[in-house]
């Protein structure tokens, strides 16, 4: 079996990357490793400006949706980094088929093969 380490240095790129990205909106979680929690805004800045205050609520509510978004892929391509490390990386869940190449490719913490995508 070839050992992907070329798929290896993408997910470990994209996780340098995601994690680049979630700490500018988000904090680790202490309790939970590898779960992130989006940064609340300090809402104690804003001198009781209404309008003020629903820009900051309506920027953390977007901030929180991008945050859970990040956090997902993150957790698909350390999901897929373990699976190169556990010897089971690029075979498909469901039916135990070599992932094509292209498809690893396209998106490289695919997790079945292009007949058993769901996305
Ligand atoms: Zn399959």
């Amino acid at each position: 079996m070839e050992n992907f380490i070329e798929f290896k240095n993408l997910l470990l790129a994209e996780k340098t990357r995601l994690e680049g990205e979630l700490s500018g909106i988000a904090h680790k979680n202490p309790d939970i490793k590898g779960d992130w929690e989006p940064s609340a805004p300090d809402l104690n800045i804003v001198v009781a400006d209404p309008d003020e205050v629903a820009d900051s609520i309506e920027k953390f509510e977007n901030q929180a949706a991008i945050e859970v978004e990040l956090e997902a892929e993150l957790m698909n391509v350390t999901a897929a980094l373990t699976r190169i490390e556990a010897g089971t990386y690029g075979t498909c869940t469901i039916c135990k088929a070599p992932i094509e190449e292209a498809r690893l490719r396209a998106n490289p913490s695919a997790r079945t093969c292009i007949a058993h995508r769901e996305e």
